[in-house]
């Protein structure tokens, strides 16, 4: 195999290497003892716990520590208040490298065979809900700097790792709030790495935008013995869904993004049904009604291709031709949520960086990908306006959100020893 890893020598990257090797047991203990602080999201539980949790730790490892109150937003509450924790080490006046990883995880759901807040390491495996979505990732991020550090390495630069709140949910208390006053931003921060689990040996680049839209449709409240003399908002939304199945479907499906979405599925816009809500409440007690108010709610995937406006206009095009040929029915469309598409530039340093180390630790090139879904990219590219962040890490992205997470301890290595290297790369060290 050719070494086509060059910026950092050799021999320093071995050294590195050594030390993530040497750390193994306690970077899988790390990831479990994340893992048994169970931070729920929805609705957040025990973020304060974790941040303290992950702050004392690299206190301890030398980092200087900032706990950020996401004060001003109306989910951090006292009951469950929104905290972020920032740590650094600044050694040089070289770059800023920060990783980010949220604290946040799924609940766990059923269909489990182990408990999934015990931290279970069995068959080279961490087992627990948020093991690679996304507490491996955190762990990984922590045994490169300390990796670095073991290995003697004065860093030209600063490295900041932060543990942030509410990815699951939007990341609005978490990073948007860090980018929102000014913790992340162009000028203060150079590169970002976030450690999804995207696999060892992928870097994702973003991801397809998000609209998400609420149809309310108002009919006419009638005897339900004589639905003729009611309108029915329910018979609306119907309408509407099928013109979304027969119409809208198909013209979403036949527009392909060149940005590399996986799976190859998500490569196309698309749509879905969040839900609907419409008439009587089906579990209390039924009066006869015709439904005078129905609501659903949708999720559209954009294209960088598409842009919002036209993917916007698209729907209200289509609303309005379903709401002429309703009578009676009115509808209104409302805006939930929109997130813009994000791709990391091609000649981004942060990939080059991550390409050699992943060359250089798995003896293979990686593969470019971009997020079916939407992570906090989002924000250190639209808020804090930052060009350079990918998403890198450990972990399969299908077992996200499954029953059995869990992450393989020899990608958790890997994925330790290439953000090390990567990070190195990033500062110029070694040159
Ligand atoms: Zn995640």
């Amino acid at each position: 195999m050719a070494l086509q890893y060059r910026i950092v020598d050799a021999a320093l990257a071995d050294r590195i290497s050594a030390e993530v090797d040497r750390a193994r047991d306690e970077i899988v203990q790390l990831t479990a003892d994340l893992v048994r602080i169970p931070t729920v999201n929805p609705p957040g539980d025990l973020y304060d716990a974790c941040a303290h949790f992950l702050g004392g730790d690299m206190k301890r490892r030398g980092f200087d520590v900032e706990y950020i109150a996401a004060d001003g937003r109306p989910e951090h509450t006292l009951r469950h208040p929104r905290i972020n924790v920032v740590c650094s080490r600044r050694q040089g006046a070289g770059p800023v490298v920060h990783l980010n990883g949220h604290i946040d995880v799924v609940p766990p759901g059923d269909g489990w065979t182990v408990d999934p807040f015990a931290g279970v390491v069995r068959d080279g495996k961490i087992f627990g809900r948020g093991v690679c979505d996304m507490k491996a990732g955190i762990a990984a991020a922590v045994f490169a700097a300390e990796a670095i550090a073991r290995a003697g390495v004065e860093l030209p630069g600063t490295i900041e790792i932060s543990g942030t709140v509410d990815e699951e949910s939007g990341g609005f208390a978490g990073v948007a709030h860090l980018a929102g006053v000014g913790r992340i931003r162009k000028g203060r921060t150079d590169f970002v790495i976030i450690p999804e689990p995207l696999n060892v040996d992928r870097i994702c680049v973003g991801h397809r935008g998000v609209y998400w839209f609420e149809v309310t449709a108002h009919g006419r409240i009638g005897h339900g013995s004589m639905p003729f003399l009611g309108v029915s908002a329910i018979d609306g939304v119907g309408r509407l869904l099928q013109t979304v199945r027969e119409q809208l479907t198909p013209a979403l499906a036949s527009r392909k993004t060149s940005v590399p979405v996986v799976p190859a599925g998500a490569r196309h816009a698309t749509i879905n049904i969040n839900g609907i809500d419409g008439g009587q409440p089906v579990d209390g007690i039924q009066t006869p009604c015709v439904a005078d108010l129905c609501r659903a709610v949708f999720d559209r995937r954009f294209l960088m291709e598409e842009g919002f406006d036209a993917a916007k206009r698209e729907i209200e095009a289509l609303v309005t031709a379903v709401a002429q040929h309703t009578p009676g029915v009115r509808f209104d469309l409302r805006d939930l949520m929109v997130v813009h598409p994000t791709r990391t530039p091609d000649d981004s340093p942060v990939i080059a960086a991550l390409d050699r180390s992943i060359r250089h630790v798995l003896g293979q090139a990686p593969a470019l990908v971009a997020s079916p879904g939407t992570y906090d990219h989002k924000h250190v590219a639209r808020i804090a306006g930052i060009p350079h962040c990918v998403a890198y890490g450990p972990g399969e992205l299908e077992l996200a959100h499954q029953p059995d997470e869990h992450c393989r301890i020899d990608d958790l290595v890997n994925a330790t020893k290439v953000i090390a290297l990567a990070t190195l790369d990033l500062m110029g060290a070694g040159r």
